[in-house]
């Protein structure tokens, strides 16, 4: 091997096909859990990092890479891992860190088949390949959980705010939600099809953490959300507290949505991340390709900053801007 080249020792990682953490030893554990085959015959494993803690306590998940481009998540979850001792904890985190791997191989949002697996859980037990993938999945993954953070990002051409979307009024997703460090919570309860709704339908408390913008690591946001995902551990008493603790600033919002073009041209748009914005303020300039200006958008009504585009290429209908409404206080 070349002298610039520096090799560290791999670490055996077990090959299970189920999440069974009755067996383990307290302490770290690497794994690879396998769901399908694919063409060549060869498993298709996801990996996970499961940390058992010395005495008992709930069963904390942790999914990034749903969509196989949203990367994020999974740093975060290397390095919360890396900060737990299993001698002093109570119960156990799972971080399952690339969820759908034919996507992240593909640097695609969706699975092979084109299905956005987030919009088609619970799956079925036979039907086509991204049905069982998500079935498996639940079965195998997820339903002996607690509680499950699903770690996202932005999609192709836009950037979010580190914000969380959750069913605010249950008592306990709530709690979790306000422990994150999140600039934004958006109260939302799951559409149809999310692994949040799947798992919430087996009684798991769980949520879903943006964490900025896709196909890259984002070292701020990482840190941002692994002290946030500490925090949360904390007030769920699997971990006792350490020296970071996560900003209380969240906005919240009571409900958020999308504005869209209503003509094509080159998008520019104004406000930043996680900032206030009034009625009826500037919020984006559509130009056409000879400079001439042929829209200003204005925010409809106060909000703050979810998500933005970043992407100038706008047709009808292109996202411009996520607003949330905040929530009366
Ligand atoms: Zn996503």
């Amino acid at each position: 091997m070349s002298d610039w080249i520096t090799a560290f020792e791999r670490r055996p990682v077990q090959v299970v096909d189920r999440l069974a953490v009755d067996g383990l030893a307290p302490g770290i554990h690497r794994l690879a859990l396998e769901l399908i085959e694919d063409a060549t015959g060869t498993p298709v494993r996801i990996p996970l990092l499961v940390v058992r803690g010395a005495g008992a306590g709930p069963m904390v998940g942790l999914t990034a890479a749903v969509h196989g481009n949203e990367l994020n998540g999974i740093p975060t979850i290397h390095r919360l891992v890396k900060r737990l001792d299993p001698a002093a904890m109570r119960g156990t985190v799972v971080g399952a860190t690339i969820v759908n791997v034919p996507g992240f191989l593909r640097y695609d949002r969706l699975f092979p088949d084109e299905r956005d697996l987030n919009r088609i859980f619970p799956g079925k037990p036979a039907g086509n390949e991204s049905d069982v993938y998500a079935h498996r999945l639940v079965e195998r993954l997820i339903a002996p959980l607690d509680y499950l953070l699903d770690l996202h990002t932005a999609s192709f051409g836009r950037v979010n705010s580190y914000y969380v979307r959750a069913d605010m009024n249950d008592e306990v997703t709530a709690k979790v939600a306000r422990t994150l460090g999140a600039e934004i919570i958006v109260h939302n309860e799951g559409a149809d099809g999310t692994l949040r709704a799947c798992a919430a339908e087996h009684c798991i408390a769980a949520l879903t953490v943006e964490i900025g913008d896709p196909q890259v690591i984002d070292r701020g946001k990482v840190k941002e959300s692994r002290v946030g995902l500490r925090d949360a551990l904390e007030a769920l008493d699997v971990v006792d507290a350490d020296a970071e603790t996560a900003p209380r600033r969240a906005v919240e919002c009571q409900r958020s949505y999308w504005l869209y073009t209503d003509t094509g041209g080159i998008l520019d748009v104004l406000p930043g991340l996680a900032e206030a914005v009034e009625a009826g303020e500037p919020i984006a300039h559509l130009l056409d390709p000879w400079g001439h200006k042929v829209r200003t958008y204005r925010a409809p009504e106060a909000g703050v900053v979810v998500g933005r585009s970043t992407n100038p290429v706008a047709s009808t209908g292109a996202r411009i801007l996520h607003l949330g409404i905040r929530a009366p206080s």
